[in-house]
Order: structure tokens, then sequence, then C-alpha cells
């Protein structure tokens, strides 16, 4: 019963903003991998690609896989792709991030084998320590890629804080080694790009663009931060509806492991979604609330795996009234903050019981 409502004609907002506010017009790159942060990947590419985007990226090889059999021909970045599937890699045409000596070899090997030009991305740790050539591997790298069939069409890292204050040492740091970086690539092949910032980077650092952006999470209507977020639009409402209601007297429990007990005489109501769908564990007892004709009402007790339970007492409402989780009014990144976590997480989290209707 649970509906994720996904207004395309927001995403079109948001796209048009990031645009005017990156280098040139071609220069973003559409994040959709995790299901388009939960929002539906064939459907939010189709849109984006009609909208423009010539460069879309996933995570893994699958989500890749996917697009090309849904016709989504643009050009696709696969940011962490598994080398044991290299060889889907280059049948689906797709475009993978190296980020490790190994790695490069591997495709290297392959692609010999293959006899087959082919386009990658190069990315390089600049101080998130996460994935990543290192500085001093530069050399290496370019020896390797001079001699093999690959066509470099990026090189690129990532911020560890892009949404911190500005200019913190960190982030000076690696601005530092990733110019570096650049002139040395620069004096290999000069129709390289370059690109560092994601969502937040795009609105903190317009100095410091290079010559793609990447952004996902606003383009689903967040940027973690509110001043930048009043150029958005959240694109998603989650809703649903009250499956049951029940009156309890003071002292009864409620939920598994009598996770939350009646102070005094209560009303609760019964909300068909659960940890399954997204509504983690962690939202027990932390006072996070969903709305009820425009009324707040507090998730009480353990999640359960389909269900969840909230406290109307102090509400006028009955079976089948709709429940807001989250919308327009009480975005995503609130209702997540609120249980000690991010929009990303619960965007990403939702799971496919949930139906997904587009509004165009
Ligand atoms: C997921 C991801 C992004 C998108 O980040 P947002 O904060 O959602 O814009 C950008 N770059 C890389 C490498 C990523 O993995």
């Amino acid at each position: 019963m649970a509906q994720l409502n996904i207004y395309l004609n927001r995403l079109e907002h948001n796209l048009n903003f990031l645009k005017s506010i990156s280098p040139d017009k071609n220069s973003l790159i559409g994040v959709v991998k995790a299901n388009a942060y939960g929002h539906g990947i064939i459907e939010i590419s189709k849109k984006l690609v009609s909208m423009g985007v010539s460069r879309l990226s996933v995570a893994s090889v699958s989500e890749g896989k996917l697009l090309r059999e849904n016709d989504i021909n643009c050009n696709i970045i696969v940011y962490y792709p598994d080398p044991f599937e290299l060889n889907d890699i280059i049948n689906y045409s797709l475009e993978p991030a190296i980020y490790s000596k190994r790695i490069l070899k591997k495709i290297i090997k392959l692609l010999d084998k293959s006899k087959r030009d082919f386009s990658v991305h190069l990315k390089f740790n600049t101080g998130l320590n996460r994935l990543g050539f290192k500085f001093e591997d530069i050399e290496w790298v370019i020896k390797k890629i001079d001699k093999a069939r690959l066509r470099v069409l990026s090189v690129y890292s990532h911020l560890s804080a892009s949404e911190d204050k500005k200019n913190n040492l960190n982030t000076k740091k690696q601005l530092k080694i990733f110019n570096e970086i650049k002139s040395k690539f620069y004096d290999l092949n000069s129709e390289i790009k370059y690109h560092l910032l994601n969502s937040s980077g795009i609105f903190n650092y317009p100095e410091h663009q290079y010559d793609w952006v990447r952004s996902g999470i606003s383009l689903y209507g967040y940027s973690n931060n509110s001043d930048w977020d009043k150029n958005l639009l959240p694109v998603a409402e989650l809703k649903t509806k009250i499956i049951q209601i029940h009156n309890v007297k003071k002292g009864e429990c409620v939920g598994y492991n009598n996770g939350w007990i009646a102070k005094k005489k209560s009303k609760i109501a019964i909300i068909p979604i659960g940890h399954a769908d997204g509504i983690g564990r962690y939202f027990k007892n932390r006072n996070v609330t969903v709305k009820i004709n425009q009324l707040k009402a507090p998730i009480i007790g353990n999640i359960c795996m389909d269900i969840f339970m909230i406290d109307v007492s102090h509400i006028q409402c009955k079976e089948w009234d709709e429940v807001v989780i989250f919308d327009q009014k009480n975005p995503a990144n609130i209702f997540a903050e609120s249980a000690g976590t991010i929009s990303y997480e619960i965007l990403s989290s939702l799971g496919n019981r949930i139906k997904r209707v587009y509004i165009s």
C-alpha cells in the first residue's frame, strides 16, 4: 500500500538549476546508481537522457547492464567495476573507472586479447582514502596507458568534505594534489577531461568545477545544506495508509519485545511499511514523526519487517487515512536526520515493494 510518487517535472527543475551553475550545459554527469537513489533507475535515466544529459554513472556493472538492456544508449561510467565482470564492461560498452594498478593491468590484458580500443576514466585518491591511484602512481599509470589500447576520457577524484565549511585543510590539500595530477596528464593529452565535484561541491566550490561535475543527490532535490536546498525541489513523496487502529490501555505493550509501553490510555495506528522497505530498526523511539491530516505522529516501538506503529492519541483519524512519510513540505532529509541518518540512506534503501508512480 506504500507508494512513492515521483515528480519528473521537479527532476527537470533540479537538472536545469544544476546546469545553470555548472561549467557548461553539457558538463553534468547524472548519477543514477542505487536505483537512482531509490527513484527507479530506468525511468529516471530515460528522463535525464531525454533532457539532454549525455553521460550517466552507476556503481556496478549490473546497473550498467540493466540500463543497456532497457535501450539507454548514452555514455555510462561504472564507478566501482568488479574486476571479474570486465567482459560485461566490454560487451555492454560501459566506461569503467580504473582505480588500481591491479585492475588496470587486468583490463589491458583483456583488451590485448579482444583487439579493441576502449574508453576509461582514471580515479585518483587525493585524500578521501577510499578508492583511487596514489599521486605517486602517476608515472607508472601514464607509461602503462601510453602503450595500451586505452582512451582516457577523464581523470577524476572525490572530495571528502564537499558540504563542510569551505576550504578546510584537507579539501585544500585535495585541490592542490588534483591540480598537480591535472598538469601531469595535460602534458600527455590535452583532450582529457577533469572532474572533482559531487552535488554539494557544485554549490560550495563553483571556482573548482574543472570540465565536468557529478550530481546525484541534488538531482533528487537535496544538497546537504538548507540554504542550497532552497534552489531544489524534492522529487519523491512517500505515502501510505493506516491499515488498522487500536485503543490500548495504560501499561499495555506495543510491538515486538514490548518495545513501547503505553503511559496512558492511547490510540495507535498500524502502518504497512517496515524494515524490509527501508525503514530501519534504528527508527525506534527517537521521536521520528510522520504526518496524518497535517498533524505529527511519532513512530513507536520496534519497527517490524512490514509494519510500524505510530501514536495517534492526539489525532482525529480513521483506518485508510493517508500517512505522509515524507513529501515536499516534510522532506526526506529531515525525516532521515531525525532518525540519525541522511537522505542518501533513506532514499536508496526504499525497497522494491514500494510502488513507484511517475508524475510528469
Ligand atoms: C555517488 C557518487 C557521486 C554522487 O554524489 P552526490 O553527493 O549524490 O552528488 C559522485 N561521485 C562519485 C564517485 C560517486 O560515487
